[in-house]
């Protein structure tokens, strides 16, 4: 009889986005006349940049000419994206090796495999809130976690509890879904706390493109002594709009070592490199040729572009909420407004008060973990003139 990987019992059943769109689909059925304003989605909306879509055609057309077709590529990427994307760090003020790069299908995949270098026994230091990817993924390999309260009395920036020891901790800066985002020394203190115990950093900075303030850190390894303790996890899809597209790549550094029970010292880039050219073929050519050309500077430029328009919604919702005194997290540095419901609402209550009063969808933050009740997550990736108009009627409800 095949017996099965039981953590999968221990799985909370993940019900926030259908849960949403059911009493959406209901709000609608009942109320057909009523234009409903999503302000919830944390999925990109403008199309791919014309840099991207170019660079694309050129390559499935050389992918139907027989001189320049191409089969399998190397696993880790082709060393022009992967050039790119090391220029792009040098831009940001980082070094890293072409052979530190891994370029993959996205974060969320890598986020979820590079557990499967660890053991069981660690004990994993999760913030709460955050993106679900990275509770879900522990649990299914039956790994401890414990929950790090991220609240309004740290900003949702919180800091290491020197008496907790953690094996690998997930740092998600700017963040998904609260919208705060750490300083550099905020994140000292996270990698001294990782090189005294011995920990890994799992750094999820699929938001960094979105920091216009250039005294936050857009990588980890902008601090000293992060290549001996993290690895970091980056992607096209809010930078570039490549939700469906989907390339990702993630940043591990030679230096990273961990000595195994036997004594042996173990590279954790040789162990990524060879998880990944085990069980991944890589990123089509197409998708990489499209990444390469989101890297150049005109293809940075209309990225950049893109973001400025969501980051323009952005301060149109934070704006709202300055107006009504209404306190809030990220909006700035970030995709995402994150604030607590009005009138002690919990956060579904708050979610049905909103579409039933003013047709806006949000969504709860009960979604992303305990902390979250009583809060509710706004994204700047809807359109300018619906997010407008989702403001008016917010307005006039407070
Ligand atoms: C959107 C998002 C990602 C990106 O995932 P992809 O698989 O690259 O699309 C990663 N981490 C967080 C926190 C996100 O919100």
């Amino acid at each position: 009889m095949a017996k099965l990987n039981e953590n999968y019992q221990n799985l909370k059943e993940s019900y926030l986005f259908s849960e949403i769109a059911h009493r959406v689909a209901k709000y609608t059925q009942e109320n057909p006349d009523k234009k409903v304003i999503r302000l919830g989605i944390g999925d990109v909306t403008l199309p791919l940049e014309s840099e991207v879509v170019d660079s694309m055609h050129k390559a499935v057309d050389e992918m139907g000419n027989a001189s320049s077709f191409r089969g399998y590529g190397p696993e880790q990427g082709y060393d022009f994206l992967r050039n790119a994307i090391k220029d792009y760090y040098t831009r940001n003020g980082v070094s890293v090796e072409l052979d530190e790069i891994f370029v993959s299908d996205g974060a969320k995949s890598d986020t979820g495999n590079i557990t499967d270098l660890f053991s069981v026994d660690n004990v994993v230091l999760i913030p709460d809130p955050v993106y679900p990817v990275y509770v879900d993924t522990n649990t299914m390999n039956g790994r401890k976690i414990v929950y790090l309260d991220a609240n309004a009395e740290n900003g949702f920036l919180p800091l290491p509890d020197e008496s907790v020891h953690a094996d690998i901790i997930y740092i998600c800066s700017p963040n998904n879904p609260t919208g705060a985002v750490y300083n550099k020394e905020q994140l000292k203190i996270w990698v001294d706390y990782a090189l005294k115990n011995d920990a890994i950093i799992l750094f999820d900075s699929a938001y960094e493109a979105f920091i216009s303030d250039e005294s936050l850190p857009r990588s980890i390894f902008a601090i000293e002594g992060a290549k001996q303790c993290a690895i970091e996890f980056c992607s096209l899809s809010k930078t570039a709009g490549f939700t469906g597209t989907r390339c990702g790549y993630t940043v591990v550094p030679k230096d990273l070592k961990v000595t195994a029970s036997n004594g042996e010292v173990m590279y954790v880039n040789k162990m990524w490199n060879r998880r990944q050219t085990t069980k991944f073929n890589g990123v089509p050519y197409i998708v990489q040729r499209g990444a390469e050309a989101a890297f150049s500077k005109e293809g940075m430029e209309q990225a950049q572009k893109m973001i400025g328009y969501y980051k323009e919604n952005a301060k149109i919702i934070a704006d709202t909420l300055d107006k009504k005194n209404m306190k809030y997290f990220g909006g700035v540095n970030s995709p995402y407004i994150w604030f607590e419901c009005p009138n002690n609402m919990d956060s579904w209550t708050f979610f049905d008060y909103l579409l039933t009063n003013a047709q806006v969808v949000g969504t709860p933050g009960a979604g992303f973990g305990t902390n979250g009740t009583n809060y509710f997550r706004l994204t700047s990736f809807g359109n300018k003139e619906n997010t407008i108009e989702a403001m008016e009627r917010f307005a006039k409800l407070f």
